[in-house]
């Protein structure tokens, strides 16, 4: 069910008009529901119910700090991607130890903080990380529990820019590498073999790639283990796709239907072979969690209608949300006071001096200058890939809860945009 819909002809969020919300904090404002967000991640913690399992949110989707105070509060841990991501975790009150670290390039730095907050995993993705992070945890005395993020060579059958498991990827070690690179991390003193992981790409409306992904996951774990290397946990990544109101697309598979199949497989295959011992299984999960929970509100600030085309120019751009110009991803749009004017076609373009800034293309709407317009399904990969491009100030954010908004990050002035810049003594 989705929290944004009409009511009396007014588009909501929870039982909140997006007209008041636009009023009261102004626009371009990301607005998110307390409900939403936490039904997504309830969809994966009811399938997870009385299994060994770990839900780490993937909050490069979102990292806002009332979201991570949430989400932790219901027993997320979160996957990161830099050292700042950890300290937004801190930030939040979240546990360190429920968290796990991805990515390709973690520096010295980023390393040593993980390892002095003692989280529950490092996703290492190459051989050379291997050896950095044991010499950085041997200086600190400590040893570093570590999964290798495997490439499966799974075609995920995405978008190129969001697919990860294929072998051209510069992501994770490649499947007939994996076996050597486990050996390699076993005689490493200052590190702890602890799991396996990969990540095959994101926006799978499909979960047969993933479960193609868990039978290699499934044939390496035998293959260390009858060398004595024993695993204690698979983390099979996020990727899970969320319906983006594409007209003529399939609906994703439902959060529930794949992770009942995934435990399945995982069942049958630890009773055949492992005496029914279990493993412990992590999920990533960003889009999945927040996607569907946010939409971006925006107000038109002119109607242009060029020699072939009709432009509606909003104030939210491509800094506020990048999805269309990097990916040309399809958002659907809809206006906020459901109106009896006349109906156009217009690409939903912002103010930013580059054409690559549109938000949507070949729109029929009824609109008229001043209205306002929301971009559904933003919450993920929204806000945190915005930028200061042109000197914006990034949107304010808000979360619904009930009737009640909740400013939870203010909109950016121009001097907090160039607060840390000096000119030449
Ligand atoms: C981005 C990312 C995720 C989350 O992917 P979604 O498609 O948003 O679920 C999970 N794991 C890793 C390693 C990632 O880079």
């Amino acid at each position: 069910m989705s929290q944004f819909s009409y009511k009396a002809g007014v588009l909501h969020a929870e039982d909140a008009a997006l007209s008041a919300i636009a009023e009261q904090f102004g626009t371009p404002t990301y607005v998110y529901s307390k409900a939403a967000l936490l039904a997504n991640f309830a969809a994966y913690a009811d399938a997870c119910q009385g299994r060994d399992a770990l839900v780490c949110y993937a909050m490069k989707a979102n990292s806002n700090l009332a979201i991570l105070d949430l989400l932790a509060r219901q027993g997320a841990g979160f996957d990161i991607v830099s050292g700042g991501e950890l300290k937004r975790v801190l930030a939040a009150g979240g546990d360190p130890q429920k968290v796990i670290f991805s990515g390709v390039g973690k520096s010295v730095e980023e390393m040593r903080l993980a390892l002095s907050h003692d989280i529950l995993c490092f996703n290492v993705e190459s051989i050379p990380e291997l050896h950095r992070l044991n010499e950085v945890a041997g200086s600190m005395g400590k040893k570093a529990r570590i999964s290798l993020r495997v490439n499966p060579n799974v075609d995920a059958k995405t978008h190129p820019y969001i697919a990860t498991g294929l072998k051209a990827n510069k992501f994770g070690v490649a499947f007939d590498d994996a076996l050597a690179t486990y050996r390699t991390a076993a005689q490493l003193p200052h590190l702890d073999v602890a799991g396996i992981d990969c990540h095959i790409g994101s926006q799978l409306l499909d979960d047969a790639p993933l479960l193609e992904a868990l039978d290699r996951l499934i044939e390496l774990i035998d293959q260390l283990s009858a060398e004595g290397i024993e695993l204690h946990h698979l983390d099979i990544g996020g990727g899970i796709g969320i319906d983006y109101r594409v007209e003529g697309e399939k609906a994703p598979v439902p959060v529930g239907d794949y992770l009942g199949r995934l435990f399945a497989k995982i069942d049958a295959w630890r009773t055949a072979r492992h005496n029914g011992k279990g493993i412990k299984v992590i999920f990533e999960p960003g889009r999945s969690i927040v996607g569907d929970a946010g939409v971006l509100l925006t107000k038109v600030e002119f109607i242009k209608h060029g020699e072939e085309k009709n432009f509606c120019i909003v104030d939210a751009a491509m800094n506020d949300m990048a999805r269309p110009a990097l990916y040309e991803a399809w958002m659907d749009m809809q206006p906020v006071v459901q109106r009896d004017v006349a109906t156009a076609s217009y690409d939903i373009v912002g103010p930013i001096c580059e054409s690559g800034d549109w938000l949507a293309r070949d729109r029929s709407l009824a609109v008229e200058a001043g209205d306002l317009l929301v971009m559904h399904t933003a919450g993920a990969y929204g806000m945190t890939m915005a930028s200061n491009y042109n000197t914006r100030g990034r949107a304010a954010e808000v979360i619904v809860d009930g009737t009640v908004p909740h400013l939870v990050r203010q909109r950016e002035k121009a001097e907090d945009l160039y607060a840390l810049e000096s000119v030449l003594k």
